[in-house]
């Protein structure tokens, strides 16, 4: 097997072998830092932990003190709430959830509005999935395989015509839950220890009022309860 250079960040060399996932790299180190590591910076991007790392690279484990690391934080929670509302509410469809300043959102369209009950509910389910241990798994998928794929889901159909390359990254969270995503993610849903869910709002697809109406569930993560 060929064998790669990986430059750590301060600027000591190790040889791997190609593929190497950055969390071996970072549990070679320490298993502290491995307990500690949400993302890996590659070449100056933001890289899964699990990712296979193929050519000689710049590495840099970031840890829940770097603010990125909490941006792919929250915006894996907004996954999990994506996956807990289908599990629930399987007639939804999932339009986009980034992470914001104070936490993240994940827009909804559905016919019925979201309850405080269900919002009660959809936090009960996010936690069940969070226990389950389920790795974020990145699975490249062909554009036209894509848009065959969704077809059902208009708004994933829409966001891959228009941004997919000829192949795109979609990461999956268990069997049934696959989201069109550029990723990186922290690696498996136990690393997600603390969230919560704070209030349903109107949004528009994209922002735009002469678009479709969406529900905007709201919520906040952070490294611990703390
Ligand atoms: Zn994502």
């Amino acid at each position: 097997m060929s064998q790669i250079t990986i430059t750590l960040p301060d600027g000591s060399q190790q040889q791997h072998a190609s593929g190497t996932k950055p969390i071996e790299i970072a549990r070679a180190i320490s298993q502290r830092l491995a307990d500690d590591a949400v993302v890996a910076r590659v070449n100056g991007n933001l890289f899964d932990l699990t990712g296979p790392l193929e050519e000689d690279a710049k590495l840099e484990i970031l840890t829940s003190r770097n603010p990125e690391a909490l941006e792919v934080y929250r915006h894996s929670t907004a996954h999990l709430l994506a996956a807990a509302v289908l599990e629930l509410f399987p007639e939804t469809q999932l339009g986009i959830g980034p992470p914001t300043e104070a936490g993240f959102y994940y827009d909804f369209q559905r016919d019925t509005a979201f309850t405080p009950e269900d919002l009660e509910k959809i936090e009960a389910k996010m936690w069940e999935i969070q226990a389950r241990d389920l790795p974020y798994e990145r699975v490249m998928t062909q554009k036209e395989e894509g848009l065959e794929k969704y077809k059902s889901a208009w708004m994933k159909c829409q966001l891959i015509d228009e941004k997919a390359g000829a192949w795109f990254s979609e990461y999956t969270l268990g069997p049934h839950f696959i989201d069109f995503c550029r990723g990186p993610h922290v690696p498996s849903t136990k690393r997600i220890k603390a969230f919560k869910l704070l209030m349903v709002s109107g949004a528009y697809w994209k922002g735009n009022e002469k678009n479709a109406r969406l529900q905007r569930i709201t919520g906040t993560a952070f490294f611990s309860k703390k």
